[in-house]
């Protein structure tokens, strides 16, 4: 117990002796002590209730309690002080915290993103910040508990919404306030009932890819004509077989080859970078196959057993060119990293989910695990001394991903060094249609070409 306490209670019990004390001196004198100390008793009780009925009035009407004198008084005066030291230290932490909550909203309010509190259950706006009015076109509280599918109502967002935790970010949309702002819009679950919108204007960003991408499309196409040129004059020298220009004119002949595929793959990326959808026929998957398995054997010279099969049945939904370009990307690869005698199998079969596969499968170098995850990536290579080997350019698995990006499919690589690779094209339901069959056609179930060497 602090000193002071311990003094208010000793000057209390103080009072208390004395004044029993006094009364009974007194009732000893007019020979009636008991009467006079129950008197005296009671007359103390009262004084004490009304003191306690006093603070117990403050507390309640949460009243603040002037400052009692320091020291002074007894114990209901130290009881005062007491309560005084609380409220006063209550009040300050909470005072302290209303400004740690003001000065955290007012960073939220500042930051550039939009940031916009939903509720889980009901997808209802609890609250957003400055930045939402811009990029989304939300109010605060004039949007307070507005449906946030219905007030964004462009966005797509119901589905989105709905994979919650599982919400991938979207990456670029046109904002809801005014279509001319690009916003990428991310979803942070950050409590059990409470989920965190984040659209951020990426409007600068798309635009420095904009010219990133134009750059590299108008390198490209300069390029060509010069190629083009050099290339046609290189196959008309004819010089002499024996001739020292002989091994140097072959040369310069693989590589301005080399640089015209480059340079033709970049215009590729470029177009399909551009793009944001894509043709959407049928892609017939039987001839498909059989082109696949010509230019399997026409690049394997007959060094390759390659097998092709056929056991989905159906065709595709999208672009035959972009398709065939990356099909035949994947049969390439398999070809150039396999080495003679191997096995290349090019399948086509039904997924578990309704779609369909297209895998190649190789039995050639494979590929250590650490790569995997970047081989989509330009000019990424695993061995850049085996790609220049083998001609490649680096970025046809780049294009692979992109044209399986324009047809919502996946790509799934899996290898193991000295095995060989299995590169999967995963095509969704969405993108199966029914076989239009040619009554003509030769079925193209394991279809073998090539020998084994
Ligand atoms: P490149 O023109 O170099 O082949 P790609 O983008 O097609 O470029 O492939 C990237 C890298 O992935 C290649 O350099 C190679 O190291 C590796 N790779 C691709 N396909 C295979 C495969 N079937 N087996 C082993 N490695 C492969």
């Amino acid at each position: 117990m602090p000193p002071t306490s311990k003094t208010s209670w000793q000057r209390t019990l103080a009072t208390l002796a004395v004044v029993l004390a006094l009364a009974l001196l007194a009732g000893l004198a007019i020979g009636q002590p008991w009467p006079a100390l129950a008197l005296a008793a009671l007359a103390l009780l009262a004084v004490h209730l009304l003191r306690l009925r006093r603070i117990m009035g403050m507390i309640d009407a949460r009243m603040r309690l002037p400052p009692p004198p320091a020291g002074g008084g007894g114990a209901w005066a130290g009881m005062e002080r007491l309560l005084h030291r609380a409220r006063h230290e209550v009040g300050g932490r909470e005072r302290r915290l209303v400004e740690m909550m003001r000065a955290y909203r007012a960073v939220a309010i500042a930051l550039p993103d939009a940031l916009v509190v939903v509720d889980r259950n009901t997808q209802r706006v609890i609250w957003c910040n400055a930045a939402a009015d811009r990029l989304l076109g939300l109010d605060y509280p004039r949007d307070k508990g507005a449906s946030l599918c219905e007030r964004l109502q462009p966005l797509p967002l119901a589905h989105w919404l709905s994979a919650g935790r599982h919400a991938e970010p979207i990456i670029d949309a046109a904002s809801p306030a005014d279509p001319a702002i690009r916003i990428s819009l991310r979803l942070i679950p950050y409590s059990d009932a409470l989920w965190l919108l984040v659209a951020r204007d990426v409007g600068k960003l798309m635009r420095l890819e904009k010219m990133r991408r134009d750059f590299v499309a108008n390198v490209s196409h300069e390029l060509r004509t010069p190629l083009t040129v050099i290339h046609g004059y290189l196959d008309m020298l004819e010089p002499d077989e024996t001739s020292d220009w002989e091994p140097i004119i072959s040369e310069m002949r693989r590589q301005s080859q080399r640089m015209t595929q480059l340079v033709e793959d970049l215009l590729t990326l470029s177009r399909l970078e551009a793009q944001d959808t894509i043709e959407e026929d049928g892609v017939a998957m039987s001839p498909m196959l059989a082109t696949l398995r010509r230019e399997a054997g026409a690049l394997s010279q007959g060094r390759h057993d390659v097998t092709v099969e056929d056991t989905a049945g159906v065709d595709l939904r999208g672009s035959t060119r972009e398709l065939h370009s990356a099909f035949s990307n994947l049969v390439a690869n398999a070809i150039r990293y396999t080495p003679s005698g191997g096995r290349i199998a090019v399948r086509f079969a039904p997924a578990e989910d309704g779609g369909a596969v297209l895998s190649v499968e190789d039995s050639g170098y494979g590929i250590p695990e650490p790569h995997i995850a970047r081989l989509t990536e330009r000019f990424y290579r695993v061995s850049s001394s085996r790609t220049r080997e083998t001609g490649g350019t680096g970025l046809g698995l780049a294009i692979v991903k992109h044209v399986l990006q324009l047809h919502q499919a996946r790509l799934d690589i899996a290898s193991e060094v000295g095995r060989g690779s299995i590169f999967s094209c995963h095509f969704g339901p969405g993108r199966i249609i029914d076989r239009l069959d040619d009554p003509h056609e030769e079925p193209h179930d394991q279809t073998h070409t090539g020998e084994s060497a």
